[in-house]
């Protein structure tokens, strides 16, 4: 007798679509089979039951200046939730006067009391110092093996010479790079010749971020990594010229993981041409590109030429924060919120566009994110022994997307008006309901902070 059986429903993973009953007990998958029997039954006829989506790149209440990200770890975890996502890697950043394990234990303070699903911490590395390298491995054993590096930011960027330091003393120590490339010079350059020209307003955010620059960033990396031999994943690759090194690069025998997000697959250069200051509410780095790379996109994914789709979820109100680069497009806040239409908007526009199977759809959700970051077969399938987080899935039912339903804590949706055909009935994290037809039903700090894994072999 399981505590709970969800029954009848369709069954769908990264390796199969079955019929078949799960059963759960003491927060695990306990049984895949037929005709179970539990303490509780949830009748999943003419739904889908999926693994928890795991989302691993996301900034909840990320300072950024003076102002910080507009979801808190309860806020945005309870957004997570409602659209199906039961994991997320959020981002230990060190102060300058702290280690790497002391950084990771503040940011768990700050989760801890109201992360309500489970999460792990990418480490990020903004100086590639002896010292700070010699912290690898205390980082790794404290449960971050995955080191987020910038190319660009002053505040946080490694140059060449730090990039190959830290990529070596990742690959000694079977660390997980996760790279933001792109270049960091052009942007300064290309921003204040456009303050200097006096273009001012947000549609001129794309233009100091070109596409070439970020492929000559995603060269430069690639060829930095292949020096030092190690294993990459690249963060929120935006175009086909990116893509084209990555290929480059694997066919020399290099192994990069590409991460992507939903708004470089659905939204492109059109929304830098709305009225007033609207595109504001797009300015993120990198910006989304034009149709063509797009359509570059979907096709990498279905390939599975682009390994992960994550969200960057990084929100800033509108009407304040947005709004303080009015007179000045490079002082707008840079980041969008997505944390809680992913899994729909990937359904919507991959599966039922005929774009990505639905064994797809859950891999690139759930399954290879938790791969990626050394935390799969606990997170990201259905086997037997796995946590027992499950999205039901009515792959019918129909929404209208807004920022005045939706749970994310900011004043407008990128996806405002959107139909979507597609959304969770019911998520379970651990074997608990915490989410049912769209409302939050579970508890403030109940989430866990998850270990992830050194990669193998090392
Ligand atoms: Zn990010």
């Amino acid at each position: 007798m399981f505590d709970l059986v969800i029954a009848n429903g369709t069954l769908v993973t990264a390796e199969a679509t079955v019929q078949a009953d799960l059963g759960l007990s003491n927060g695990r998958v306990a049984a895949v089979g037929k005709r179970l029997v539990g303490l509780e039954t949830i009748d999943a006829t003419g739904l889908w039951v999926l693994p928890g989506a795991l989302d691993e790149h996301v900034h909840l209440q990320m300072p950024l200046g003076d102002v910080r990200s507009s979801d808190d770890f309860y806020s945005g975890t309870v957004a997570a939730a409602c659209g199906g996502t039961t994991t997320i890697v959020d981002f230990a950043e060190p102060k300058p006067d702290q280690t790497l394990v002391e950084a990771q234990a503040a940011r768990r303070a700050e989760a801890e009391g109201k992360v309500v699903i489970d999460y792990g911490l990418h480490m990020t590395l903004s100086r590639a110092d002896d010292e700070t390298l010699a912290q690898i491995p205390a980082s790794i054993k404290a449960g971050s093996a995955s080191f987020k590096m910038y190319m660009a930011y002053d505040r946080l960027r490694l140059d060449d010479g730090g990039l190959l330091r830290a990529l070596a003393a990742l690959r000694e120590h079977g660390g997980r790079p996760l790279i933001h490339a792109e270049n960091h010079h052009a942007i300064l350059y290309l921003t204040a010749l456009a303050l200097r020209e006096g273009r001012t307003g947000p549609e001129n955010h794309p233009l100091t971020r070109p596409a070439v620059m970020e492929a000559e960033a995603i060269h430069r990396l690639l060829a930095l990594a292949h020096v030092t031999g190690t294993p990459l994943v690249l963060a929120h690759l935006s175009c086909a010229l990116g893509l084209e090194e990555v290929r480059a690069a694997r066919a020399r025998g290099q192994t990069v993981w590409v991460e992507t997000c939903p708004q470089y697959l659905l939204l492109d250069e059109k929304e830098y041409r709305r009225p007033g200051f609207e595109a504001a509410k797009f300015v993120m780095a990198p910006p989304p590109r034009t149709a063509a790379d797009r359509a570059a996109l979907w096709a990498g994914l279905a390939a599975s030429e682009i390994n992960t789709v994550a969200t960057d979820h990084c929100p800033f109100f509108y009407e304040t924060d947005k709004m303080r680069g009015r007179d000045d497009f490079s002082r707008i806040p840079g980041g969008a919120p997505g944390i809680e239409t992913r899994l729909t908007l990937l359904y919507t526009h991959g599966v039922r566009a005929g774009r990505l199977s639905p064994q797809r759809w859950v891999e690139v959700c759930c399954t290879e994110p938790a791969r990626r970051f050394g935390l799969w077969p606990r997170k990201g399938t259905l086997a037997v022994g796995s946590d027992a987080d499950v999205v039901i899935f009515d792959p019918e039912r129909q929404v209208t997307l807004s920022y005045a339903t939706l749970h994310q804590n900011v004043d407008y949706c990128p996806y405002e008006g959107w139909e979507v055909q597609g959304y969770p009935t019911t998520v379970l994290s651990r074997g608990d309901v915490i989410a049912l037809n769209g409302e939050f039903v579970g508890q403030a700090g109940r989430g866990r902070f998850l270990s992830s894994r050194p990669l193998p072999g090392r």
